[in-house]
């Protein structure tokens, strides 16, 4: 009862021999992965106008100046970490928040208990007017909305496990006291932002959870915050879905981060998530691939993770 989602859409975003690039998503094509996960469920995307799903998070000019830069061909949007390759990373962006929007239904109807998006560009250092950090379009942020406005899921929570602090969806939610953002991340590292004090602010005071972590923690440490403080938070904000920006570039492997994760760990981060949303929200998970950039390190950690996904 796990759903998977992998479209071809998400090799036209040719962004050459950068570290964020076509290779990742190539090591997890179902044919491939399917002999790690057994019984893998791969699942095509429906559309779904993301365009217009797009503008609940994104101001319009951002999105017709991603546009724009895409239709220019190879080369940069807002800064030097952001590469397109062309219109097929426009359409690779779009079809990356299609795949999360066809998962959303899927476990919202009850189709699957829980799904894994294998997606890029990954979305969560976007903010509504700036990409940044290879993300064009805040990807979760965009789930969160779909889920509230079509599905009438109003409380969430966001678990964000990626090496680095998912500040544009921080800012997408600071002062929404719906949807529960917790991030783990090494700190100080790119963006910059997340440190412990940043909470949320106004209504959303308090619904934003931030556990910087410097390199080198040890994997125990990192475990207890996790099982510590994130799972209860997330438990007490009783959220009906929860959706996980599923990065794994804190594996010990990955060339960008600090942080000493294994598959093991990951497995059992999913393991304890899962039993949460039993408790919480009917086991209901979408999880997008965030970064994650040792190709061996990425796709044995996406297997771990679709392993204890479906049980
Ligand atoms: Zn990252």
């Amino acid at each position: 009862m796990t759903a998977y989602y992998w479209d071809a859409a998400s090799l036209g975003h040719d962004t050459g021999d950068f570290v964020e690039g076509i290779p990742r998503l190539e090591r997890l094509r179902p044919d491939r992965l399917g002999r790690l996960v057994p019984g893998l469920d791969h699942r095509p995307l429906r559309p779904h106008g993301a365009e217009g799903w797009v503008l609940r998070v994104h101001e319009k000019s951002h999105v017709e100046r991603v546009r724009r830069a895409c239709e220019r061909g190879p080369g940069l949007v807002d800064n030097p970490d952001t590469p397109v390759g062309g219109p097929g990373s426009f359409a690779a962006a779009l079809a990356a928040v299609d795949a999360a929007l066809t998962a959303a239904d899927a476990v919202a109807a009850g189709e699957a208990e829980n799904a894994f998006c294998a997606v890029r560009p990954p979305g969560h250092h976007a903010l509504p007017d700036y990409s940044m950090g290879f993300c064009l379009f805040g990807t979760i942020s965009i789930l969160a909305r779909y889920l509230q406005e079509r599905h009438g899921l109003r409380r969430l929570a966001i678990v964000d496990w990626d090496v680095h602090h998912g500040n544009g969806t921080q800012a997408v939610f600071w002062r929404d006291p719906d949807v529960f953002f917790a991030s783990l991340h090494q700190y100080p590292l790119y963006p910059g932002t997340g440190a412990a004090r940043e909470r949320g602010e106004g209504p959303g005071e308090g619904t934003t959870l931030n556990i910087p972590l410097p390199a080198g923690t040890p994997v125990e440490a990192y475990l207890a915050r996790f099982e510590g403080e994130v799972l209860p938070a997330v438990e007490r904000h009783a959220p009906e879905a929860i959706l996980l920006s599923a990065g794994f570039d804190a594996h010990r492997a990955d060339p960008l981060g600090g942080l000493l994760l294994t598959e093991g760990a990951f497995a059992r981060m999913t393991r304890e998530l899962k039993e949460a949303a039993g408790r919480c929200c009917g086991g209901r998970i979408v999880s997008l691939l965030e970064g994650g950039y040792d190709l061996g390190a990425l796709e044995a950690s996406v297997a771990a993770h679709l392993l204890v996904l479906a049980g």
